[in-house]
């Protein structure tokens, strides 16, 4: 057999021989020719070139357009055109609802990816109406609010989202969009060498005098919670300042009107000013405003008064039998107490944008049973900082459902129905990540379940909580505690890798409850859209749902310290609710026909040009991918029952058509000319080549 050149495999299972070493190389002497793209079958490896290659202008998109994909180099728009492709029944399947699947570590490429997908399906069924045109900001609008400057990548998405884009007749019809767990701490406090989110210092750089004014805004580094990036924003004032008309320019083109975006960037501007509030302790211990200047711009911004402002941060009232109970905070928790009343209302903020899109954005019509859909999911990547705390613990244990999926589908069903059919079948061995899916959700001794029972505790605290997790897990070797037995800190052999987390403030993360007294004080707000977000309630995925109009007066009617009847129903922890809209969406993509893109990163440093091999291997390792390239060598990707197969091709034959469908299936097979295929119990086994081929059989009648 002759070997290909070094660098010219578009499909890694045409390798002649096959080891860690040679896939390494092969993908590392592609990128040198800047192929960043290669098949594993009908799964896409996409390295990250961190500069613009130019391939994805017109002419590639129109080249990719219905085309058969031997006939091109491997690209994003080919898995975006099969995507399609399958969902309309062109390629030997019936009809079905697709998804993909992005992954990759932070940094690795996935949000490109996705925006390039949407782009190309957009393309692909293109009408030219105003919807598409708003399908198409929609991502960059989310990301000015929800990505972030982080070590690992200056646009990380600090979010998961899954996009459903329906369609009917191959035609879009509407989208909708469901976000997963903002990481909301980043707002009152970023790690060395990381920024808030983009919005902030977009709006800085845009906003011009008179609305700065407007707003009470000053520079930059006089924000506590912009103290990191403040440098960046005088580096790149222009960028910057460009960025904020885009983010306007998307509003408008998606339907955001000119009161929604006013009263959105004046509780912006509220949060910023509320972070400056500060705090001193009187010599009755009880917390109260250092400058009153600071708290009354944020009260006049956030459309309260600044005395009941100032009243909700320093101290909590509990009315029994008539009696009111006063408890002063101390200067720490009235600090704790603002941050926490920044992040509900950033995060609600943030659940509103999301909500306002898929009211804009939703099919116009009942779409009934020809709908179709095509999901594409873009999460966080597995993240491993030097510090990793609650929320690297969700953003992994997300990857780490992600990775099970694509195993439980290249690896475990494939192989259990080769068994089924009895296909003549070397077993492939992967490495199973159930145990660290188990040693989080598992109840009642798993992660998620320890800390929800640790937070029913009023007493607990960060250290209990390690004691708590050092006692049960002790033993499972995926959890390895720290040898000092004072320390919050313990590590979890993740299937990407060791992380190491610090337990700190995970208690209060996980419980995210906002402080006595602040919904109903912001539920009082003057500004209509704080108001609004306020009274509505969260459903049970953690998305935003619009409370109707009835319950309107029970809300306003409420007193202080009476309880509030959504918080007062027993509020899902953040680690439940996150489980939960991760079985959702598994579950919903369980029942699609899925699409894998693998994302990989090739330094750590952000860098064009630049092939770390132990960087990438780690990686290849991790995600199976010799494991990956040897069943999609082996293995059959087009499986159709017999019956399905007749239907589409008995077209092919040309003498009749024998009764029993397993020989008819192989008579029309062998009239095709075609071998390599395996026939089992009630399906054709096919590659890839055996469809190509009935294709062009079937053009040429
Ligand atoms: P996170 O998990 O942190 O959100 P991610 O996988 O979504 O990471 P991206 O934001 O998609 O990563 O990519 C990081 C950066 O890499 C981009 O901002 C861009 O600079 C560069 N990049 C990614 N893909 C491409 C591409 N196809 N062409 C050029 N540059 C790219
Ligand atoms: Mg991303």
């Amino acid at each position: 057999m002759e070997y290909p050149a070094l660098g010219e495999v578009v499909d890694l299972t045409e390798l002649p021989k096959l080891d860690e070493k040679v896939l390494l190389n092969e993908l590392k002497a592609r990128y040198a020719k800047d192929k960043i793209y290669t098949y594993i079958g009908d799964i896409l490896v996409a390295v990250n070139p961190f500069r613009d290659l130019g391939i994805y202008g017109k002419d590639a998109s129109d080249k990719y357009k219905m085309s058969k994909r031997a006939s091109h180099p491997p690209h994003i728009y080919a898995v975006a055109d099969a995507t399609y492709q399958a969902m309309m029944g062109h390629s030997g399947n019936d009809p079905n609802n697709q998804c993909i699947l992005i992954s990759g570590e932070s940094g690795a490429g996935k949000t490109e990816s996705t925006k390039l997908i949407i782009r190309q399906l957009i393309e692909l069924c293109k009408g030219n109406t105003q919807l598409e045109q708003q399908i198409l900001q929609v991502n960059p609008l989310l990301e000015a609010f929800g990505n972030a400057m982080t070590l690992m990548n200056d646009n990380s998405s600090r979010f998961g989202k899954y996009i459903q884009l329906k369609f009917k007749h191959g035609n879009v019809m509407g989208a909708k969009i469901s976000e997963y767990l903002l990481e909301k701490s980043r707002l009152v406090r970023q790690s060395r060498g990381e920024e808030n989110f983009h919005i902030f210092y977009y709006m800085l750089a845009g906003l011009s005098q008179e609305q700065k004014q407007k707003y009470s805004l000053g520079p930059a580094d006089s924000y506590r919670y912009l103290s990191n990036g403040a440098q960046c924003l005088k580096k790149h004032a222009e960028r910057l300042s460009m960025a904020y008309e885009e983010v306007v320019n998307h509003m408008d083109l998606v339907g955001f009107n000119a009161d929604e975006q006013e009263d959105l960037f004046v509780i912006l501007s509220g949060v910023l000013n509320l972070g400056n509030v500060t705090f001193e302790m009187n010599d009755h211990e009880a917390a109260f405003v250092t400058d009153k200047t600071k708290v009354q711009a944020a009260a006049s911004l956030l459309g309260v008064e600044a005395k009941d402002l100032e009243e909700v941060l320093t101290f909590t009232e509990t009315f029994a039998r008539g009696e009111s109970i006063r408890r002063n905070y101390t200067t720490e928790q009235a600090e704790d107490s603002r941050d926490a009343t920044a992040k509900a209302i950033y995060g609600r903020m943030f659940g509103w944008i999301v909500n306002k899109i898929n009211q804009l954005l939703a099919p116009k019509e009942i779409l009934g049973p020809e709908a179709m859909e095509i999901d594409i999911l873009d999460i966080f990547g597995f993240e491993h900082f030097e510090r990793n705390s609650f929320e690297q613990a969700c953003i992994n244990l997300a990857n780490e459902q992600l990775h099970f999926f694509f195993n439980k589908h290249i690896f475990f069903m494939e192989q259990e129905e080769y068994k089924r059919e009895g296909v003549d079948w070397t077993e492939i061995k992967f490495v199973d990540n159930q145990p660290l899916l188990d040693l989080f959700i598992a109840k009642p001794i798993g992660l998620i379940a320890l800390l929800d029972e640790e937070s029913q505790f009023p007493k607990a605290t960060d250290s209990t909580f390690v004691q708590k997790l050092n006692k049960n897990l002790q033993g499972n070797k995926y959890f390895i505690k720290s040898p000092n037995a004072k320390s919050d800190l313990f590590t979890i052999a993740h299937y990407a890798g060791k992380v190491e987390y610090s337990a700190s403030r995970w208690l209060e993360k996980n419980r995210d409850t906002i402080p006595a007294g602040v919904l109903e004080l912001l539920q009082r707000s003057k500004n209509h859209l704080l108001q609004l977000v306020f009274k509505a309630a969260f459903t049970r995925t953690g998305t935003l749902a619009l409370q109707n109009r009835s319950s309107k007066k029970r809300t306003t009617r409420l007193k202080k310290g009476t309880p509030d009847p959504v918080t007062s129903k027993r509020k899902l922890t953040v680690g439940t609710q996150f489980k939960n809209s991760l079985q959702v969406l598994m579950e919903r993509m369980s029942v699609a026909t899925p699409h894998f893109v693998r994302c990989i990163k090739p330094n750590n440093d952000k860098l064009p040009k630049a092939f770390d091999d132990a960087y990438v291997n780690a990686q290849l390792l991790y995600t199976g991918m010799l494991e990956t390239t040897k069943i999609r060598r082996e293995g059959y990707a087009y499986r159709p029952l017999f019956s399905d197969f007749i239907e589409r091709y008995d077209i092919l034959l040309r003498q009749p058509r024998k009764d029993d469908d397993k020989a008819a299936c192989l008579q029309i097979l062998q009239t095709a000319g075609l071998n390599g295929y395996h026939l089992g119990k009630t399906k054709v086994f096919m590659k890839l080549h055996h469809i190509e081929s009935l294709a062009v059989k079937l053009e040429e009648i």
